[in-house]
């Protein structure tokens, strides 16, 4: 922490200082912390962990911005964030709700016998292989992607109308990789990942972000872009997780981000939906998704707290929730790069400053090998 300035001996306060308290900063921390290195870590929020943060209502635990549902297939990050917190055995099925019909999601065979009739998986891929000769050659975008997985009733049904809304753009205008996080299954079974372990954390996120935060300092409502000038020499790098344009003054334009539009009700019910998610895919529904808090903890309260989740049109100053990686975005965030390349002492990560379509666990993955890289040089 000690550097030369001019032949002046100036002793810096913080080894880092990191930009934003989610998944990505508080990771970092606490790996350097436990070096022995000193952090302060700011968030412009007035609560700690970035998107993941959760709120207890009534005994519930109210995912704010969001359902996130745990999930990896990365012994390494299961074990890290298992430190933390113990994980229950949630496991997500949700509901797909087209005008009042039920589908089981992801895409298996208790979809494709719902849609068709048909029992086996020799009758579901017949009628897949059927609808999806429309699609020659590779995929050039999500509606191509989705017919050629799944055929045409399965994607005008369950993906057109949810897609269409999430993302406020045509499937024929989307990239095809966004389709592909769901699977695509050939077999009776409704659990929407793949990956080897998955849960939520109970006592909720806030507990393992408040441990990984625990041996750094933490000042909330500071607003880094605003007040950079204040951080100046504080630290002798900066680890920056917010977004990547703003971090530049958007000298190159802007990127372009989706926002999300939360509506929360408390109902003096036990049980509203009888699942977490239900996903409303047809495209009259303002609303892309009905999150219902409790069923991610078994959650038995007199009362129960639903959250209807409205995509909208991102602008500055708002919450950006998803970058939209289409190729116009993709070649303008390539053009930030090039401005990161030149920027000293500055780590960028996560989300938002890597302008990626991260899940929690890949997230997690990059902030520790952004930290090994610093504690072994
Ligand atoms: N998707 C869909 N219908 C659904 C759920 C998802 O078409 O009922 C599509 C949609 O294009 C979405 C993508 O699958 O953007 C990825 O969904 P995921 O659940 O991974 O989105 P996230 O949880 O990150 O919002």
């Amino acid at each position: 922490m000690v550097t030369l300035l001019n032949g002046v001996c100036d002793i810096m306060k913080y080894d880092y200082l990191v930009v934003g308290t989610g998944l990505f900063g508080a990771v970092f921390a606490h790996e350097m912390t436990r070096n022995g290195k000193k952090c302060l870590v700011i968030d412009k929020r007035s609560h700690k962990g970035g998107n993941v943060y959760c709120r207890e209502k009534d005994g519930i635990n109210l995912h704010e911005y969001g359902a996130h549902i745990f999930h990896t297939s990365d012994k390494k990050v299961w074990n890290f964030v298992n430190q933390f917190a113990e994980f229950n055995n949630y496991i997500n099925s949700p509901i797909a709700n087209y005008k009042g019909e039920f589908y089981n999601l992801p895409f298996n065979m208790n979809t494709f016998h719902k849609m068709w009739g048909v029992n086996t998986p020799a009758e579901a891929a017949a009628k897949i292989n059927a609808q999806k000769a429309s699609v020659r050659g590779k995929p050039q975008n999500l509606a191509e992607q989705a017919v050629s997985l799944v055929g045409t009733d399965v994607f005008e049904k369950l993906i057109r109308g949810y897609t269409e809304k999430q993302w406020g753009r045509k499937c024929e205008e989307l990239p095809a990789f966004i389709i592909k996080r769901l699977p695509v299954r050939y077999i009776y079974d409704n659990n929407y990942y793949n990956d080897r372990f998955q849960g939520i954390p109970m006592g909720g996120y806030n507990k393992i972000i408040n441990h990984l935060l625990s041996g750094s300092d933490v000042e909330l409502n500071r607003d880094y872009s605003e007040h950079r000038g204040d951080f100046a020499g504080l630290a002798e790098k900066i680890v920056y997780t917010g977004a990547i344009d703003e971090y530049f003054g958007y000298v190159l334009g802007e990127l372009e981000y989706r926002g999300l539009r939360f509506e929360t009700t408390r109902l003096e019910i036990e049980n509203y939906q009888g699942v977490a998610v239900m996903n409303f895919t047809d495209s009259d529904t303002p609303y892309t998704r009905i999150i219902e808090h409790k069923h991610f903890e078994f959650g038995n309260q007199t009362v129960t707290y639903v959250t209807k989740e409205y995509p909208s049109s991102w602008q500055r100053g708002g919450e950006a929730y998803y970058p939209v990686n289409d190729l116009s975005n993709q070649e303008l965030y390539i053009k930030y790069r090039a401005l990161v390349d030149r920027e000293k002492n500055v780590i960028f990560g996560g989300r938002l400053a890597e302008y990626k379509y991260y899940d929690m666990d890949k997230v997690i993955a990059s902030a520790l090998t952004a930290a090994s890289i610093e504690n072994n040089g």
